[in-house]
């Protein structure tokens, strides 16, 4: 567990006590989001439950004060919640007010996506690769991932650059291309590093290219990240055999390497992109007392929530909006928005744990050709 610094002095025993009773005889036990706020008003933890009752008396039985309960209670002053439909429902506004909010607990005490690494392609002349554990900044053109091991997928990348010789340096490296002859006079001769001499980089830095020959490379990289192009293994594939010819059975074994490096990131993105475009489906969840919803997910995001039709309006509003969202034609591949990371995770992490919601899912061509009955129009 993380270790997690106190900003304030802990609640008084008093407060603590307030907090309890005001659980005690106001929370009742469903679905919902509850939100732990200091004194000063901010925000700093989110969590959702189904049984919002249940989950929050547990915070006041913590017995050491190490737990994370104890921890969260320490540092809150007031407690407040609000219910949802279900537990589905629960854990996407718990996404999205922990993305809002950004509660010091909740980025101090995550864990889940630790384990994933994400390819990011920077924005800007001279675009680079880099990887990282989950959406940051806002200098991303595009994200690729998640994949598992950090390690292997650096070393991929590594392989990536070098096979179409792209920059590894730093982001503020500055950056003069042959085509800018403005700035002739002030070229360095030399790069900040040798993979221009060895001929691992076009060297962008030292007017080695130009921009557009740089962003021909990009567009190389891109296509082999979307599984569209597999011209960075053919490439080590052929320098593989010609070396064995040569009978420089060590280089081989280096190009046998690196190529394998990039068959293994290659399984990753097809099995990454077949997660993806499965989940993709009309889903209806049972909600508490009758409150059941419809939700309309596409490649791993939530297009739409609609509550289930009690009326013919609200049933050809939903078909609408079923078509809406299914219709159009969309990107395949594995390229993520930033901003849709977080909950192509919660989804996939959500139907791995719980397969058989998968049973609530339909196809939207199916969900449109069968549609759901209206209750009261059923009843006339
Ligand atoms: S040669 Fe220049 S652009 Fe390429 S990695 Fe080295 S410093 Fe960066």
């Amino acid at each position: 567990m993380p270790r997690v610094s106190l900003k304030r002095q802990p609640t008084p025993e008093p407060i603590v006590e307030t907090m309890r009773a005001h659980v005690r005889a106001n929370a009742r036990d469903r679905p919902g989001v509850y939100r732990m706020l200091a004194a000063d008003g901010e925000i700093v933890y989110v969590g959702k439950s189904k049984k919002i009752r249940t989950r929050l008396l547990s915070y006041f039985r913590c017995e050491y004060p190490a737990d994370k309960g104890a921890r969260i209670v320490r540092e809150a002053a007031t407690i407040e919640w609000d219910y949802h439909p279900s537990e589905f429902a629960a854990l996407l506004e718990e996404l999205r007010l922990i993305k809002r909010f950004r509660p010091r607990l909740n980025v101090a005490m995550k864990n889940d996506a630790r384990h994933f690494a994400f390819i990011k392609l920077t924005r800007g002349a001279a675009a680079k690769l880099l990887v990282v554990r989950g959406a940051s900044g806002d200098d991303a053109q595009i994200y690729y991932g998640p994949f598992h091991g950090a390690q292997r997928v650096s070393e991929a990348v590594r392989e990536l650059n070098d096979a179409l010789g792209l920059r590894d340096c730093r982001l503020d490296q500055p950056m003069h291309f042959a085509d800018q002859p403005e700035l002739f006079q002030i070229f360095p001769r030399t790069p900040g590093c040798i993979r221009h001499e060895i001929r691992k980089c076009l060297g962008p830095c030292v007017g080695g290219c130009t921009e557009a020959e740089y962003e021909q490379r990009v567009q190389l990289v891109r296509s082999f990240l979307d599984g569209a192009d597999d011209g960075p293994m053919n490439n080590l594939r052929a320098d593989m055999e010609a070396a064995s010819e040569r009978l420089e059975f060590e280089r081989a074994a280096s190009y046998r390497d690196k190529l394998r490096r990039l068959e293994e990131l290659r399984h990753q993105f097809i099995k990454f992109r077949f997660a993806v475009e499965t989940l993709s489906f009309v889903y209806t969840v049972p909600g508490y007392d009758g409150d059941d919803r419809v939700y309309l997910i596409r490649r791993g995001r939530v297009r739409a929530e609609y509550a289930m039709p009690r009326s013919e309006a609200d049933r050809i509003r939903l078909l609408e909006m079923v078509a809406d969202v299914y219709q159009p034609v969309e990107r395949s591949g594995s390229q993520i928005p930033s901003h849709e990371i977080d909950e192509l995770l919660l989804l996939s992490s959500w139907f791995r744990r719980f397969p058989d919601e998968l049973g609530r899912s339909k196809d939207a061509e199916v969900f449109l050709s069968n549609p759901p009955i209206v209750a009261s129009a059923s009843a006339a």
